[in-house]
């Protein structure tokens, strides 16, 4: 799909693109293609993209997957959409992600082994975590993001960007920046930079989406320390986060954002085993 596709699509089927639900519609052939290469899909797999627009993605890949859903907010896109998914044996279902309960999903044992999304930038974050605790056996998520986001998810420990968004992506698996994509590629332009990333489960990985909370707890209080930060969200008491802490031979005012993500997930085990007791 070029920039003169998406033009098209947009007058024939009398759309425009809405600045609030974050559509920038891509239109640069070889960046889709690239796109669809990283996701791997085959007939075996089963694919679910979050936000598909005008079908960029998604009249290529609901062919390249064996079982393909979207999710898209904005209903303004039926028909364009039941003529490039619908009609080729996709589902979609019009609803925010963010308001997906399991009822809505085709079957209850839907469990996609890629997540694909050119993501709206307004609700990039909790539309990533929400696919980790939604779908916990994931294998690869192929995201757009921009440039502001890529950094919170890149980043190392005791950075300024470091926290939730970084910690959990590195509990669930390998992440991978793979390009980046500019303004011009899409319908209207954006004004950041975009780029693309893999996250890709690790077998070793011991992920569990209760982590999810625990980690944004740590990190609701910035500048408290984590044992301040942790406790107000009422599950753990101080005396118990400090004593794990020491446990694990860390000190006791330390901060959420010196820990590295494998500690949180030490940290977690320690004061569940002692709930569990
Ligand atoms: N996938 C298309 C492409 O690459 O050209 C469109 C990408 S556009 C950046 C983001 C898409 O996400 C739009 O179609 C928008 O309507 C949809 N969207 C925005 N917020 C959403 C939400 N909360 N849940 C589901 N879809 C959403």
């Amino acid at each position: 799909m070029n920039r003169a596709d998406v033009l098209g699509i947009l007058e024939e089927y009398g759309l425009s693109a809405k600045k609030s639900l974050g559509q920038n519609f891509l239109c640069n052939e070889e960046v889709i293609g690239e796109i669809l290469d990283l996701a791997k899909l085959d007939k075996t797999m089963t694919c679910l993209e979050i936000g598909p627009g005008l079908g960029a993605l998604s009249e290529k890949a609901v062919f390249m997957a064996g079982t393909y859903l979207a999710v898209e907010i904005d209903t303004r896109f039926q028909a364009r959409l039941s003529d490039v998914i619908t009609g080729n044996g996709g589902k979609v279902i019009y609803k925010d992600y963010l308001e997906l309960v399991p009822a809505d999903l085709p079957d209850p044992s839907f469990s996609p082994d890629v997540v694909l999304s050119n993501l709206p930038y307004y609700v990039m974050t909790p539309i990533m975590l929400k696919v980790m605790k939604d779908f916990p056996s994931c294998q690869r998520m192929v995201y757009m993001v921009e440039e502001e986001a890529l950094g919170r998810i890149l980043a190392k420990p005791c950075t300024k960007q470091y926290g939730p968004l970084a910690v959990l992506t590195e509990l669930f698996g390998t992440k991978k920046k793979c390009f980046n994509v500019d303004g011009g590629s899409f319908v209207p332009p954006p004004n950041t930079v975009s780029s693309v990333i893999v996250i890709e489960r690790s077998e070793q990985a011991d992920w569990k989406p209760e982590m999810i909370g625990f980690v944004e707890g740590a990190f609701a209080l910035r500048r408290k320390t984590l044992v301040n930060s942790l406790s107000s969200e009422g599950v753990y008491s101080k005396d118990d986060i400090a004593s794990a802490l020491a446990e694990m031979g860390k000190k006791e005012n330390i901060r959420s954002e010196e820990m590295v993500p494998s500690e949180f997930s030490d940290l977690y085990r320690i004061l569940q085993g002692r709930k569990d007791k």
